[in-house]
């Protein structure tokens, strides 16, 4: 019987220590996780062509990512996303933190889990400057690559749009009345993604920036930068999952 009991006291030791290094092993692959999917509320060319009234609420974009921009219904100002905190940047110069319940014609988010992170350690006099040196990190040209690149910047120009109303002009007509911001030696965060010219019905072909300043006083699209050392960081996006408002003002537009 002593020896039974052993033996059972042995196997449960044995199955006890299996069990514990599943879990570690468990951790150690989450750990290693990669963010791969971007999340696309509504696209690119239906904003495009003033289709600006969705039913997608934001807190269905909050809970698929903590990074991203995109902006609101009537074009009410530019979003920013960093590190799950949301923001609304109006033309009044105001940023606000976005409330669940505004919605979006148009916003691309995803959890920001960097591949790998590089300094732009030469100085960037404007933002072509920038999209030629990250060019060289579009290795493959059919995927979505996301940047997160922070910096003191030596100037930075950034614009937001009024609201819109009925009926809507197109977003061309819209970007003509926008308001620009230029602020010097400001420190906060370029949000950005790459797509590549095949999905450009999607989202903008090439390069695409919003900023939001660390103090949070500042956001916006960006229109320009220039700046010498930067921290970035570049996540890979091979999966793209696109929702699509349901509501008729934005089907029957
Ligand atoms: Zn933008």
């Amino acid at each position: 019987m002593k020896k039974y009991l052993v033996l059972i006291i042995a196997l449960l030791i044995f199955l006890t220590s299996c069990t514990k290094e599943v879990k570690n092993y468990d951790a150690i692959e989450s750990s290693k996780n990669k963010s791969t999917t971007l999340n696309q509320f509504a696209v690119l060319s239906t904003l495009i062509e003033g289709n600006y009234l969705s039913d997608i609420t934001y807190k269905q974009i909050k809970a698929k990512g903590d990074f991203g921009l995109g902006t609101f219904n009537c074009l009410h100002g530019e979003m920013v996303a960093l590190d799950g905190n949301f923001y609304q940047a109006t033309i009044d110069g105001k940023v606000t933190l976005v409330s669940d319940t505004l919605k979006a014609p148009f916003a691309s988010v995803h959890n920001f889990i960097s591949d790998s992170t590089f300094v732009i350690n030469s100085l960037i006099k404007n933002v072509d400057d920038l999209k030629i040196f990250l060019s060289r990190y579009i290795t493959d040209n059919k995927n979505i690559y996301s940047f997160k690149i922070h910096d003191s910047f030596d100037s930075l120009k950034f614009r937001s749009v009024p609201k819109q109303n009925e009926p809507f002009p197109n977003l061309g007509e819209v970007v003509k009345m926008q308001t620009v911001f230029s602020q010097n030696n400001i420190s906060g965060t370029l949000v950005g993604y790459w797509f590549p010219e095949y999905l450009k019905e999607i989202n903008a072909a090439g390069f695409h920036f919003h900023f939001i300043s660390d103090d949070k006083n500042y956001a916006g699209h960006v229109l320009n930068c220039s700046f010498k050392n930067a921290n970035a960081e570049i996540d890979i996006l091979t999966n793209l999952n696109l929702v699509i408002p349901q509501n008729s003002e934005y089907q029957k537009h």
